[in-house]
């Protein structure tokens, strides 16, 4: 062990909610350290947003590579060499975090490598490629989640996968099931089903992506059905058992499954364990989650917790953003986390993204609702690429103006969105949609058309009284 060191802001983990964190905290003048155990971006970078992103782009190329000849382009027998695929994955995630590391050194952070322990509640112990104790003002928690395992059928990393070991795969499985219908498990069946593998995807609830409600649900089950992947809900897997060629999935009440592999996607858990932080008194819920406040903010004075590790909204966006509150209130300023615009993508095939209110829930919230949908088949932009499945639509508020939410499913609609979490979070009305001048032909429109549909007003679809 060298001397101790002093710092005014320890954060340890350095995914998206600890680097952020420190990057922030390190412009507001203080002298920081991020402690990393594993490697730099944590799990999005290395195993979570940026490897499948990575997989799900080279479905998309596929994808258009199959309708070539519509836009009158001849091409060859089309072949997948899936060792390719995922070398380029390594490749682009080694890119990411060598940049990722000469950023957080450009702000002047001390990166430590190894295991923090707390000692006390202002004291860590970093065991591992450093080996030394610091000492912090301040300390962010940002330790994140990994894949939850099921004892009954544990992860073996050869045939039964998580969604971390499944991304080490060189060769294709011919036939994939799939537990857990939420958005990882998901995305892994549209990027499979895409690549031609025959996908069974498994949910024990009685819809997929069940927490997005019931217009998304009923959406992306109808796409996954017309891209071949066998939806199954209501069901619930007992056991798994191993041979040769492969796997037997045993279900309650149902007859077994066979498949080459299996991907388990059942949740995550937080990780809260590994840290001592019995040693400086710091509160988890029966879940692990390290309980906080709106300023992120822990039962301890001056230790707070951000990312996946809180339980809230498992999301890299989130992360950062709580990541910037915690560390402006580190550094003695004022901020608190606002969830009522966070948007989330679903990166299947079409993508879905949403954000603010669904019509369900401003209804149930008591505003007078009302919803412009606004389907891709009538924009130019996306009749002249031929991505015309989908739609953009935007809940308001009658009486006020106010946008409520918006969901999009369609092509770009992680993009899409962007523009939707910008008039909610600043409660813009419909009329500022309206009377913002989106470029032409640009799928952006279908947004602007959207709020137009939701006034009565459509400038591009009939209206509901005929003249
Ligand atoms: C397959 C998959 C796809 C995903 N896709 C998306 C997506 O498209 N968009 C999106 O927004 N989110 C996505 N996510 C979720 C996203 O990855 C997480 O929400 C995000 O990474 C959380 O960031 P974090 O900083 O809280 O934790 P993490 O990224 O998990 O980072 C925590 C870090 O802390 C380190 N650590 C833990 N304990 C210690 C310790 N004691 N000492 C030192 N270091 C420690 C870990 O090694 C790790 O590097 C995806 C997740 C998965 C698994």
């Amino acid at each position: 062990m060298t001397e101790k060191q002093y710092y005014d802001l320890i954060v340890i983990g350095a995914g998206t909610g600890g680097y952020v964190a420190a990057i922030k905290a390190s412009q507001l003048g203080k002298k920081v350290a991020l402690v990393e155990k594993g490697e730099l971006g944590g799990t999005c970078l290395n195993v979570g947003c940026i490897p499948t992103k990575t997989m799900i782009a080279n479905a998309q190329v596929l994808e258009k590579v199959k309708h070539a000849a519509d836009f009158g382009i001849t091409t060859g027998a089309i072949s997948i060499d899936f060792a390719k695929m995922k070398e380029r994955k390594d490749g682009v995630i080694t890119k990411i975090r060598k940049g990722l590391e000469g950023l957080i050194r450009s702000n002047g952070i001390t990166i430590l490598r190894g295991t923090a322990q707390f000692t006390g509640p202002k004291e860590l112990k970093v065991k591992g490629q450093d080996n030394v104790m610091i000492q912090g003002e301040k300390i962010i928690i940002a330790s994140g989640s990994e894949p939850m395992d099921i004892p009954a059928f544990p992860c073996d990393h050869q045939k039964v996968f998580n969604s971390t070991s499944i991304l080490e795969l060189t060769q294709l499985p011919k036939t994939l099931a799939i537990i857990g219908g939420g958005y990882i498990g998901c995305e892994f069946a549209s990027l499979y089903a895409e690549l031609g593998v025959k996908v069974i995807l498994l949910e024990a609830l009685p819809a997929i992506v069940a927490a997005q409600g019931k217009m998304i649900s009923d959406t992306l089950t109808a796409a996954f059905k017309k891209q071949g992947i066998d939806v199954q809900t209501g069901v619930f897997v007992e056991g798994i058992d191993k041979h040769a060629k492969g796997v037997t999935v045993r279900l309650k009440d149902k007859g077994p499954i066979e498949a080459d592999a299996v991907l388990v996607a059942v949740g995550r858990k937080v990780v809260s364990q590994g840290m001592a932080l019995e040693n400086a008194g710091v509160l988890i819920s029966d879940r692990g989650a390290i309980t906080v406040n709106d300023k992120m903010e822990t039962n301890v004075p001056g230790i707070y917790a951000v990312g996946d590790v809180t339980g809230q909204v498992m999301l890299a966006h989130v992360a950062s953003h709580q990541g910037i509150v915690a560390a402006m209130n580190a550094a003695g300023l004022e901020a608190v986390m606002h969830y009522n615009a966070v948007p989330a993508v679903i990166f299947t095939l079409p993508e879905i993204a949403m954000v603010g209110l669904t019509q369900e829930q401003a209804i149930e919230q008591g505003y007078a609702a009302a919803v412009g949908k606004f389907p891709f088949q009538a924009l130019g932009k996306a009749v002249a690429s031929m991505d015309t499945e989908g739609f953009a639509q935007v809940i308001i508020d009658k009486k006020t103006g106010q946008i409520l939410g918006a969901q999009v499913v369609g092509h770009e609609a992680s993009s899409l969105i962007a523009e939707m979490a910008l008039a909610i979070a600043n409660e813009l009305t419909v009329d500022c949609l309206a009377d913002t001048i989106h470029a032409h032909p640009t799928l952006p429109e279908a947004l602007h058309e959207a709020g137009l549909m939701a006034m009565d007003i459509p400038l591009h679809m009939p209206p509901k009284v005929r003249k």
